[in-house]
């Protein structure tokens, strides 16, 4: 992903001017490797979900490049893009809102087959069946609807469907937010034993830093738009570089008494201004416990400040 951009333009008054735009994400450059899981958090509405969105082109980029084995996805007209969808897939955060009611379970895991093979009707129904044995759904079910089915359930309908071109990359998006805590573990451990089982490549976002914690091989931290610090997970845990993700991570209570009992939670002063109106220099200056006078002044630089560690902060480069 280089310089990644998606702006939304914001129209006002009888004439519908242009008056400004909403910077969602703001020039992100980074790597997923193959194979591995990004975790990608951040407080809701920094940009994660955008930026999985522009990754797959369900948004259209206003700048930059994504490319997969050398195809830049950012970049393809929509029939190359139809050709190159099968391998790059979404998992939805609200499974309900995400499946159609009025189809059944096999239709709904067979519809991108449909769509996109020349699969006859036996061929894709042996799929659909190997499909629903691979997320654990009984295949007497397959010709229930959506609302005949529990939160978790549902989930695993929706990556089932997901998995039915045999993606190489999966953007997960808050894939187990709207789950009661008691489901939210199965689902993970489903979509880690499917990742080893076939090899998928995930971006994984979520605002639960716990969770992150448990499944991603690097760490992604965002706010207002930008990445502000990527590392190795535990790395990130252990020693986080950017004053953002030291704030964050402060909030986080630790499993150890001893090491709870001395954690000191860094409280941020004032609200995240608005993406329409990012401050000047650093996104963060207006909260940032550490803010210099250059901070206000000049964006800091997203770089490798160590092997493996990236991040944008002014006190990086002292
Ligand atoms: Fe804080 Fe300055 Fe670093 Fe921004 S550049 S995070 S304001 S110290
Ligand atoms: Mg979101």
């Amino acid at each position: 992903v280089r310089n990644l951009t998606m702006h939304f333009d914001i129209h006002a008054g009888i004439l519908r001017r242009k008056v400004g735009a909403v910077r969602a994400v703001d020039g992100l450059s980074f790597d997923i490797m193959q194979g591995e899981t990004l975790g990608l958090v951040g407080e809701s509405g920094c940009g994660k979900s955008t930026t999985g969105r522009a990754i797959l082109r369900l948004y259209d980029p206003t700048d930059g490049s994504v490319k997969i084995d050398g195809v830049d996805i950012a970049s393809l007209n929509t029939s190359d893009l139809r050709k190159a969808r099968p391998q790059m897939q979404m998992i939805f955060q609200d499974p309900q809102a995400s499946l159609n009611p009025r189809m059944n379970v096999s239709e709904i895991i067979a519809e991108p087959l449909r769509e996109h093979t020349k699969m006859d009707s036996a061929a894709r129904d042996a799929r659909v069946r190997e499909l629903m044995d691979a997320v654990g759904l009984n295949r007497a079910f397959a010709s229930r609807y959506p609302h005949e089915f529990s939160g978790g359930q549902r989930q695993r309908i929706g990556i089932a469907r997901a998995l039915a071109l045999n993606p190489k990359f999966i953007v997960c998006d808050e894939p187990i937010a709207a789950l009661d805590v008691s489901i939210q573990a199965q689902v993970v451990n489903l979509l880690e034993d499917l990742q080893r089982e076939l090899g998928l490549t995930y971006l994984f976002i979520s605002h639960d830093l716990s969770m992150v914690r448990h499944l991603a091989t690097r760490v992604a931290v965002m706010y207002l738009g930008k990445i502000v610090e990527l590392a190795p997970r535990d790395a990130l845990y252990s020693d986080p570089h950017h004053p953002y993700t030291q704030a964050l991570l402060s909030a986080v209570p630790v499993a150890d008494p001893e090491v709870e009992a001395t954690r000191k939670q860094i409280i941020l002063e004032g609200d995240v201004p608005s993406p329409a109106k990012p401050p000047e220099g650093c996104n963060f200056c207006t909260r940032c416990p550490k803010v210099m006078d250059i901070c206000r002044k000049v964006s800091p630089e997203f770089r490798e400040h160590a092997p493996g560690r990236f991040s944008a902060c002014h006190l990086m480069d002292e």
